[in-house]
């Protein structure tokens, strides 16, 4: 096995638990691999750090998946995932729907894998997790006995991995539209032509925690998707909610949503959030709670500037359509966007819309998406809940 010894100086990060390891971090590499490989990784007087696959195409050349002097096979990577379920009956034990696996989160970087109901839903997005799909798969099929398995690899990501993208049955082909349950309600999700894995699981406990705001409210709910936050809203007694996004698919779902539960006041609109923030700031609407819940504005760092200016505008147009003791419900899932630059583009969006905003609560994502304390960017999704005066 081919041997990585890392840069003098540069293993800090590295060895306080956080599992990248970019091409910069790397002194040499002895010893033959092939892209893929599992690699050991030694500091740099040569003391052994952990095991990792290495592929030198990726900017993150290697990714840690043990700090242990262990043989990374197969039944190594049966045991991760047995460790994934057990912590599920821990934090979600009475979900039927929830995340298994959260890739680097679980130690298994690279690999995410969703149980709706009894289907799985899973994504390789990395090559040295692709080299295990054998087991994964495998592995996964013994534990859940599920209905139906998809792979949804239609991941860009992939190709900066040098993988292509690729979607399909593991099992023999079902019904990709699937209804799941979720907080009381009845969602459909659509696997096989849903975005990302079909339905944003990690917003499931944000969802549920707006209830308590949304009573005889008017609720706009921006970035709908397949109506999450606006079911949840009506649910718990809204007068009017209002759901916008501009894929016209995913509202199809959320107005079949909203049928399905028997929610009524509830409308979705197929619009740019942004046109129609500022249609209604200019309209002078005026709504008692607002939801924020856009894509990640942020993909690279290098987008972060652009992605600042994006997020600063939704919130400032929204605070100014929230009636004086309203509330704002305001999301980032880029992990770019730390916590600390979305709190200050908050504050510089209440600044300039005039806006006194308190912290009623601040969220992230829902259990079954750990973090791992030591890598910030498994920390992705903020979920502020303020007051806007
Ligand atoms: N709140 C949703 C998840 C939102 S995901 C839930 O709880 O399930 C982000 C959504 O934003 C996607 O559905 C995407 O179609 C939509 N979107 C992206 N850019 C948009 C824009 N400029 N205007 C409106 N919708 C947009």
């Amino acid at each position: 096995m081919a041997e990585a010894r890392l840069t003098r100086g540069r293993h800090e990060r590295i060895l306080h638990g956080h599992p990248w390891i970019y091409a910069n971090e790397i002194q040499e590499v002895r010893g033959e691999f092939q892209p893929g490989d599992i690699v050991s990784v030694l500091d740099s007087r040569g003391k052994f750090i952990g095991r990792g696959y290495i592929n030198p195409r990726s900017q993150i050349s290697i990714r840690l998946l043990t700090r242990q002097d262990v043989e990374v096979s197969d039944e190594f990577i049966r045991r991760r995932l047995e460790q994934a379920v057990q912590y599920r009956q821990l934090v979600v034990p009475h979900e039927t729907s929830f995340r298994v696996v959260h890739a680097e989160a679980d130690l298994l970087p690279g690999l995410v894998v969703d149980k709706f109901g009894d289907y799985l839903v899973f994504q390789t997005l990395t090559l040295g997790i692709e080299r295990f799909r054998g087991v994964i798969v495998s592995t996964l099929l013994d534990m859940f006995r599920p209905r139906g398995m998809y792979e949804r690899n239609d991941a860009p990501v992939r190709e900066l991995e040098g993988l292509r993208q690729t979607v399909g049955f593991v099992t023999p082909p079902f019904d990709t539209v699937i209804e799941i349950e979720e907080n009381g309600l009845r969602i459909t999700v659509d696997v096989q032509r849903g975005q990302k894995t079909g339905h944003f699981l990690d917003q499931k406990e944000n969802r549920m925690a707006i209830r308590p705001y949304c009573k005889g409210a008017r609720v706009l709910d921006c970035f709908c998707h397949t109506g999450g936050f606006s079911l949840n809203a009506a649910k718990a007694g809204a007068l009017e909610v209002t759901g916008i996004d501009q894929s016209e698919s995913a509202l199809l779902v959320a107005r079949a949503n909203a049928m399905d539960n028997d929610l009524t006041g509830v409308s979705f609109e197929s619009a740019n959030a942004f046109d129609y923030l500022r249609m209604a700031e200019r309209r002078g609407l005026l709504f008692d709670v607002v939801i924020l819940d856009p894509p990640a504005f942020a993909k690279s760092r290098g987008a972060l500037e652009g992605a600042v200016r994006g997020y600063k505008e939704i919130n400032l147009r929204a605070m100014r359509i929230i009636r004086s003791g309203g509330t704002l419900v305001t999301c980032s899932c880029s992990h770019h966007m730390d916590e600390a630059l979305f709190t200050q583009v908050i504050i510089d969006s209440a600044f300039d819309a005039r806006k006194t905003v308190r912290l009623i609560e601040k969220r992230g994502q829902a259990k079954d998406h750990p973090v791992l304390l030591a890598s910030p960017e498994t920390a992705y999704l903020k979920c502020f809940i303020l007051e806007v005066s």
